[in-house]
């Protein structure tokens, strides 16, 4: 092995570290700004290092170069331009966008790599290793690609939240997958070229669409997870099809971590990955802003000022975030006031749900961006013993993920691990109306007698707290 050769497995390996890091130190709100700064650096290395390789090798030519120069400079100003001015309400759609993005350029790579060899490389003598690898690469590209772009549709609001289902819906989807088999089955067995990959891929992206359109908006996070864990698959294919052992490190994490993330999601709902894919499971957001939903039993509400003396006289608040902080946009306001009453002597801590909002991690990073102090960031496990010493929560925008009936069998929370909010002295919830969540339940909580609702706008409620506060804390 030259000098050079040598010089080239060790930045690969050193790329492969950085994503391990990077992603270990994404596991912490404290550390993820810097496992994603690691893990930009390890792929900029990568893909650097790739290009000097085939430079070196003469496999590229200059005009290959320049091209492939203008294509990362536009995809770059254009994936920065778009992440810099997304509202973090729109995040998930984003995301899954970027996700359609990586799953067509996986596909692509195989069939760039079909195309150069072709009429040069007899394909029944090609080893499985590779046509396995470019059938499996393109389709689930294929599937990823269509799937992802439906997925972003339903949340963005251009495809409606609601499942679409319709008839023999189920039908043609497995002949969607049984032709992508059987084309699949007949590339491994050297029959065709290009034509036959290009059946691979339409089975492929009929199967993403037919998957993701029954399935409903409440499980759209979980399916873009999951689309995600499809995406690293493609990648490592296509490592494994161009023999490039970045791409193959760099997908499986992808994979790997994408499959942990769908499990964890689906386990925080009480719910199987079967089951969501399944779809039929809540509507989107139309429910959630439809108000003056049936509640039995006496609700309480309370004025801003009252709720204001409660806090000032409180030694311990917990603040438990939800979705309608996010809509509200009102991270920046729940910290002010976190911090006005922290600084009026009242311990806080914020109790995140692991699917509170519509994203994963969604709370932590809108509480991040408003520079919540880490330490009073605390998940499920943490902060649900704490409850029974708290004076006053305040839940801000949540309502599934604190709903008690989710501890009786027979409803669509069920088995849901919640927030145990009830187990506080007393509760004020700032929302709108009565309205439901996404599970599209009543809330048993608003029912209950230590419960107050303060009615009103997360960002309108709050700013009028952290008022009322200074006007009673001096
Ligand atoms: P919910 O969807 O249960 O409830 C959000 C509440 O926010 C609504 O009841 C709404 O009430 C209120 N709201 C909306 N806009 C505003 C506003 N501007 N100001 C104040 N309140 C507002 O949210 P949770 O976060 O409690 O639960 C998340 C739900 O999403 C769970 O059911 C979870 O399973 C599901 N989900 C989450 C995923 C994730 O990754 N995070 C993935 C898949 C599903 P009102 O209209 O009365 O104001």
């Amino acid at each position: 092995m030259t000098a050079f050769d040598s010089t080239i497995h060790v930045v690969y390996l050193a790329a492969a570290v950085c994503f391990v890091l990077g992603l270990h130190l994404m596991t912490s709100p404290a550390t993820a700004r810097r496992g994603n700064q690691i893990s930009a650096i390890g792929m900029t290395a990568a893909v650097a290092t790739t290009v000097v390789l085939l430079a070196q090798d003469h496999v590229i030519t200059a005009a290959a170069i320049a091209v492939l120069t203008v294509g990362v400079a536009a995809g770059a100003i254009a994936g920065l331009a778009t992440a810099r001015k997304v509202r973090m309400t729109a995040m998930p759609q984003l995301v899954s966008l970027f996700n359609a993005v990586g799953g067509g350029a996986a596909a692509l790579i195989a069939f760039g790599d079909a195309v150069r060899h072709t009429g040069s490389v007899d394909l029944s003598s090609a080893p499985v290793r590779t046509t396995l690898t470019t059938v499996l690469d393109v389709f689930i590209g294929a599937v990823t690609f269509s799937g992802s772009l439906v997925a972003s549709g339903k949340l963005a609001g251009g495809i409606p939240g609601r499942p679409i289902t319709f008839r023999s819906g189920r039908a043609l989807n497995l002949l969607f997958a049984a032709t992508g088999a059987a084309a699949g089955a007949a590339y491994l067995a050297g029959h065709g070229g290009i034509a036959i990959l290009c059946l691979v891929a339409a089975g492929g992206l009929g199967v993403g669409v037919l998957m993701t359109l029954p399935i409903g908006g409440a499980d759209m996070p979980v399916v873009i997870s999951l689309l995600n864990a499809f995406t690293g698959t493609a990648v490592a294919m296509a490592g494994f099809v161009i023999d490039s052992s970045p791409l193959i490190i760099a997908g499986a994490l992808v994979g790997a971590a994408g499959t942990i993330l769908t499990k964890l999601m689906a386990d925080a709902m009480n719910r199987s990955i079967g089951n969501i894919i399944a779809g039929g499971f809540g509507a989107g957001d139309e429910q959630a802003i439809n108000p003056g939903i049936a509640v039995t039993g006496q609700v309480r509400d309370i004025t801003v000022d009252d709720a204001a003396i409660q806090l000032a006289y409180a030694s311990k608040v917990i603040i438990v975030p939800g979705y309608g902080l996010a809509a509200a946009q009102a991270q920046h306001e729940v910290v002010a006031l976190a911090q006005a009453l922290s600084d009026h002597g009242v311990e806080v801590s914020y109790g995140i749900h692991p699917v509170a909002g519509r994203m994963p991690g969604h709370m932590n990073v809108l509480l991040a961006e408003a520079n919540a102090p880490y330490p009073q960031l605390k998940d499920i496990d943490e902060i649900n013993p704490e409850f029974v010493r708290a004076d006053v929560v305040l839940v801000v925008g949540a309502n599934d993920v604190t709903n008690p009936a989710a501890r009786r069998p027979g409803n669509a929370v069920s088995g849901m691990p919640i927030l145990d909010v009830d187990h506080a002295k007393s509760v004020i919830v700032i929302k709108r109306s009565l309205g439901h969540g996404y599970a599209g339940i009543d809330n048993e909580l608003y029912t209950n007698p230590k419960t107050a609702m303060l009615f009103a706008d997360a960002k309108a409620g709050l700013t009028a707290l952290l008022a009322g506060l200074k006007a009673y804390a001096t």
